[in-house]
C-alpha cells in the first residue's frame, strides 16, 4: 500500500475543487480499494464523496433520473426502475454479488475498470495500467476478452452490465467539472482502446459523474436482460444481451439491442434493431437478425467461441422475452 491523503467532501464543488489528476473520488469502493491493495492503481489523495446528497430517482418529462451515488441494490428495488425499466432492475440483478450491490455506487459501477488479469496484475506488462509496456494478453490468456472494438494495444472487455443496458436505452450522463456541469450521451462517453487503452471515457481531471438520465420509453416496459457467464452469481458475462421490444401484434415495430462481454465498450447492434424492425416474432427472424451481432468481429486463440454465443444470448433473451419457442 502506498501513502495517500484521505479528505471528505460534502457538496459536488468541495469534492471537484480536492481534485487533482494524482486524485480519486472513493464512493462505495468496491473497485477502488481493491485496486489500491493490488497496487493497480495508486491515488495520492482519495476523496471520499459518500457524503454528497446524489442518491435516489425521480421522474419527469425528461425520464428517469438516478443519483449517481444510489447503491446498486437500491436502484435495483427501486419501483420507478422495476416497472418502466425493467432491463436496467435485471442488469444490476445480476452483476457482482448481493454484498458488493449494497456497496457499489451507480457511478461507480460505470466506472469499473476491466477484470482482465493482466491489467490486475502489477508484474505483468498491460499497456492500460502502464501506457506502452504491452499487452500479454493478445498472445496470451485471452478466453474472457473483446472481440469487438479490440485493438492490437487491448482488447479487454467492459466490466458493467449496468452499462450495457443504459446504452440499449439511450441514457446520458451528467458530469459536473470546476467550468460547470455538461450532459453526454452514455454511447459517446465510453472510448474504444485504439493506441491509448489507459484513457477509458471522455472524464477530464476531477469531473464527477452526478446522475444519470434514461429518457421516456414506454416500451421499455417490455425489456429484459440475459447474462450468460462460467458461474451463476459473482461473476463477470461472457457474453450477455440487454433488449427491448415494441410490439404490435405478432410483429417486432422497433427495438433496442445492446451486448456485453464482448466489446471493450458496452456495444449497440443498430443492424441487428434494423434487422428485427419490422419482422415477425419467431426465432427465425431472430437467428436471421442476430446474425448481425459479430459483422468486424476480431477473435483472438481462446475467444472465438464468443461470435457464436453472442448471437445465441440475443435469440434466447428475445424468444424468452416474447414468450416464443419456434
Ligand atoms: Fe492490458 Fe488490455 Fe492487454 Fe488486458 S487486454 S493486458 S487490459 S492492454
Amino acid at each position: 500500500m502506498r501513502p495517500y491523503t484521505y479528505a471528505a467532501a460534502t457538496t459536488p464543488s468541495q469534492a471537484i475543487g480536492l481534485a487533482t489528476n494524482a486524485s480519486a473520488y472513493l464512493a462505495g469502493g468496491t473497485t477502488l480499494v481493491d485496486l489500491m491493495k493490488l497496487d493497480v492503481m495508486g491515488p495520492s489523495s482519495v476523496i471520499d464523496i459518500n457524503a454528497l446528497q446524489l442518491t435516489g430517482t425521480t421522474v419527469d418529462s425528461a425520464g428517469l433520473h438516478i443519483g449517481a451515488l444510489s447503491r446498486m441494490s437500491d436502484i435495483a428495488a427501486d419501483p420507478n426502475v422495476t416497472g418502466a425499466f425493467p432491463v436496467l432492475a435485471q442488469a444490476l440483478e445480476a452483476s457482482a454479488s448481493p454484498q458488493i450491490r449494497n456497496m457499489a455506487s451507480i457511478g461507480g459501477n460505470l466506472l469499473q475498470r476491466t477484470r482482465c488479469d493482466y491489467f490486475r496484475d502489477p508484474n505483468t506488462p498491460c499497456n492500460k495500467r502502464q501506457a506502452g509496456s504491452g499487452c500479454p494478453a493478445q498472445n496470451g490468456a485471452n478466453r474472457t476478452h473483446a472481440i469487438l472494438g479490440t485493438s492490437t494495444s487491448c482488447a479487454a472487455t467492459h466490466a458493467s452490465d449496468l452499462a450495457v443496458a443504459l446504452i440499449a436505452l439511450d441514457a446520458s450522463l451528467t458530469v459536473q467539472g470546476s467550468s460547470g456541469t455538461r450532459q453526454v450521451a452514455l454511447a459517446d462517453f465510453y472510448q474504444l482502446p485504439g493506441s491509448t487503452p489507459s484513457i477509458e471515457n471522455t472524464l477530464k481531471i476531477g469531473e464527477l459523474i452526478t446522475e444519470v438520465t434514461v429518457p421516456p420509453l414506454a416500451w421499455a416496459t417490455n425489456s429484459t436482460y440475459v447474462k450468460v457467464r462460467d458461474r451463476s452469481s459473482y461473476e463477470f458475462a461472457l457474453s450477455s444481451a440487454a433488449i427491448a421490444v415494441q410490439l404490435s401484434g405478432s410483429t417486432i415495430s422497433a427495438a433496442r439491442v445492446a451486448v456485453g462481454g464482448v466489446g471493450t465498450i458496452p456495444w449497440r447492434l443498430p443492424a441487428v434493431e434494423s434487422a428485427l424492425a419490422g419482422s415477425t416474432a419467431s426465432i427465425a427472424n431472430f437467428t436471421k437478425a442476430a446474425a448481425n451481432a459479430a459483422t468486424g468481429a476480431k477473435t483472438l486463440s481462446q475467444n472465438g467461441f464468443k461470435v457464436t454465443l453472442v448471437q445465441r444470448v440475443i435469440v434466447r433473451a428475445l424468444s424468452e422475452l416474447l414468450g416464443v419457442t419456434s
